[in-house]
């Protein structure tokens, strides 16, 4: 067994954290697999996300853990898709992501992927979405991002003939009934979003096709249509399909399933300010009850606590997160103890963030060739 697995009081599962059902149907629509113990230990990767099933399902992560036993090594993509500051969603992915590299000493390829943004969203214009693709890849310096082992590529400023030609290979085998059926997009939809997925397809596989080396990609379970593309076609191009490791949505502040980042009051932004961050957090969602007597006698629920999550998720650990769970559930915590806590945490977090950053400006011509100050401005 993975030592440190949480929970068992109760009688809840690991996945009283994530709120399983609609995951579940998830899972059943997409044909993924669910992460459990055993596969976590065949690993050999126990991260608190994984226990936690924040990352829950998979696609073929048996088949990586086999090469890896035979070859010592694979490759992890995992990009962003740029349109505007990243918020804490994407922080504590592409943490997950820098730990996994770390520990399989993988090659990690980071494809930022502003020009599907710029196709998807009316408002956003051209400039914009690449000022975001190098402010997202500053962030991702700050947050660890090292060049040793690692590759970066945004879209509209750094494509290159060999993710290019992977993609017109690609685009030849994919026809538009597919895009259609895997998409759902209407006729009225421009081209660029039907021309996309060749693209994305071939950023999954660039370590296959140039390195020979098996992707895993790391992504939120929204994103899994680009999965199955990039599989079918891979196996078209005699290339080893990629496979994924797929996480659940961060709750949005006022309790919604998914962090909606168009929507200011549902996320934490990485440049949000100390004052804000106090707002956003104390106005959060939580499993509390009306009153702090009704709380000390009943207790919370933190299945459903936004506020549980963030402070699970990003600071506590696995032991921190269970006392929490079942102090909460006893009626021993209150929601103010807990806002109050993370709400600390995250000031602290996001002001050494913020001193990360400036440096990190410096270190983005370790892998960009361009002059950013041009795009920037
Ligand atoms: Fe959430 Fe804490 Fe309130 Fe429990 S006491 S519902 S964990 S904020």
């Amino acid at each position: 067994m993975v030592e440190g697995i949480l929970l068992g009081e109760f009688e809840v599962t690991p996945y009283s954290v994530t709120g399983r059902v609609d995951y579940d149907k998830l899972v059943e629509k997409f044909g993924l697999a669910l992460i459990d113990d055993e596969l976590i230990e065949e690993f050999g990767f126990p991260h608190k996300l994984l226990l936690l099933r924040y990352f829950y399902a998979h696609r073929d992560l048996d088949k990586i853990i086999k090469y890896y036993k035979e070859h010592g090594r694979f490759a992890i993509v995992s990009g962003r898709g740029a349109s505007e500051h990243i918020h804490i969603a994407h922080v504590l992915l592409f943490r997950f992501v820098l730990e996994l590299q770390k520990r399989f000493n993988a090659f990690l390829f980071v494809p930022i992927s502003e020009d599907e943004k710029y196709f998807a969203k009316q408002e956003l214009y051209f400039e914009d979405a690449r000022r975001f693709a190098i402010e997202n890849l500053i962030d991702l310096i700050a947050i660890g991002l090292g060049k040793k082992d690692t590759e970066v590529l945004i879209d509209t400023l750094t494509m290159n003939a060999k993710i290019y030609g992977l993609a017109a290979k690609i685009a030849k085998k994919i026809t538009l009934n597919t895009i259609k059926a895997v998409y759902g997009f209407p006729n009225e939809t421009n081209i660029g979003l039907h021309f996309y997925p060749a693209i994305q397809a071939a950023h999954i596989l660039y370590p296959t096709a140039e390195k020979d080396l098996p992707s895993l990609v790391v992504i939120s379970v929204d994103q899994d249509p680009h999965m199955r593309v990039a599989r079918d076609v891979a196996a078209r191009l005699s290339l080893f399909k990629p496979a994924a490791l797929e996480s659940r949505f961060l709750k949005g502040l006022l309790g919604e399933n998914k962090m909606d980042a168009s929507n200011p009051q549902s996320a934490i932004y990485i440049n949000d300010s100390p004052n804000l961050v106090r707002r956003k957090i104390w106005r959060a969602f939580t499993g509390g009850q009306p009153t702090i007597s009704e709380q000390r006698k009943r207790g919370g629920n933190p299945d459903i606590c936004t506020v549980y999550e963030y402070n699970a998720f990003f600071f506590d650990t696995l032991e921190q997160a269970k006392n929490k769970y079942i102090k909460c559930r006893k009626g021993e915590l209150i929601c103010g103890e807990c806002k109050l806590e993370l709400i600390e945490r995250m000031q602290k977090f996001l002001e050494e963030h913020k001193r990360k950053r400036e440096k990190a400006r410096d270190r983005i011509y370790d892998f960009l060739d361009i002059d950013i100050n041009s795009y920037l401005s």
